[in-house]
């Protein structure tokens, strides 16, 4: 996971970008009148996640007795996610915000969409607040649907509010099969009080990182065969393994928890895999 800058986009002025130009009178008249209720429940979202307490937040449908969930739903969908429409701007600037285009959920794939963190079927007056939505690759949106948390510990990270990047936690263990294997799994540090340990785990297990990661892992530990050989051949175990930790700090310099630097740090570490572990055959 990988945090975000908070947008500094405010709710109440991105609804009435994107309602500005709907033609029906009555139906411009009726979201006019519920921009006030959009905006109070924006704050009581920031709030509420900040406390920790975003499960709690209350479902909204038909807002101010009068405009529907659907109303609400295609104000998003029709007036901001959708080509040319004056929302869009904002959905692309939101999307544009991950460096490398990097889902914040997974840190894995690209980013395509933008994801509800409180799902709009449920939260009618959360459906183009900035801060519930986070871009996110289309695997992870579609992870995720429209799941609401039961308690705080089933609360999935944030990456506008979640910060779990300044001490280890993924970790990765050698499986010493031909050709070798790397399984990943969370390890949690001291610091963690037990509501984010189990938010984490709770992120880790939805999203199926563990897969995810092995899958890559795979991908890269074929193509360091060949180096690995020729610094076996020249210069043993020892000779790998510092190579493999030279690999581990370069990744963990650009991120603490990628699975890369989980990945080397473990091969590094690793003697069966230094002393010839890494050949496929
Ligand atoms: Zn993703």
């Amino acid at each position: 996971m990988r945090s975000l800058p908070i947008p500094t986009l405010q709710a109440r002025e991105v609804f009435e970008t994107c309602i500005s130009r709907v033609r029906n009178p009555n139906l411009r008249t009726r979201l006019q009148a519920v921009a006030a209720l959009v905006e109070q429940e924006a704050a009581n979202f920031e709030a509420s996640v900040r406390a920790g307490t975003m499960h709690a937040v209350s479902q909204q449908g038909v807002l101010n007795g009068d405009v529907l969930a659907e109303e609400m739903e295609k104000v998003y969908t029709n007036r901001m996610a959708k080509a040319d429409t004056p929302g869009r701007p904002i959905y692309d600037a939101l999307l544009a915000a991950p460096a490398y285009g990097r889902c914040p959920l997974c840190n894995q794939r690209t980013v395509s969409t933008l994801d509800h963190q409180l799902p709009k079927t449920t939260h009618s007056a959360l459906v183009v607040a900035p801060l519930n939505l986070v871009p996110a690759c289309k695997d992870c949106n579609t992870t995720k649907l429209d799941k609401l948390p039961a308690s705080a510990a089933e609360v999935t990270l944030h990456p506008y509010f979640d910060n779990v990047e300044t001490v280890t936690w993924l970790k990765a263990r050698v499986h010493r099969t031909t050709p070798a294997a790397v399984e990943f799994y969370v390890e949690r540090p001291d610091t963690w009080d037990n509501v984010l340990a189990e938010r984490v785990e709770t992120h880790f297990t939805l999203f199926k990182l563990a897969a995810l990661y092995a899958s890559h892992a795979a991908e890269e530990l074929a193509g360091q065969q060949f180096i690995l050989a020729q610094l076996h051949a020249t210069s043993g175990g020892t000779g790998v393994q510092e190579h493999l930790r030279d690999q581990a700090i370069t990744r963990r310099n650009v991120q603490l928890n990628s699975w890369q630097t989980a990945c080397y740090a473990a091969l590094a570490e690793d003697d069966w895999y230094c002393d010839g572990g890494f050949r496929v055959l």
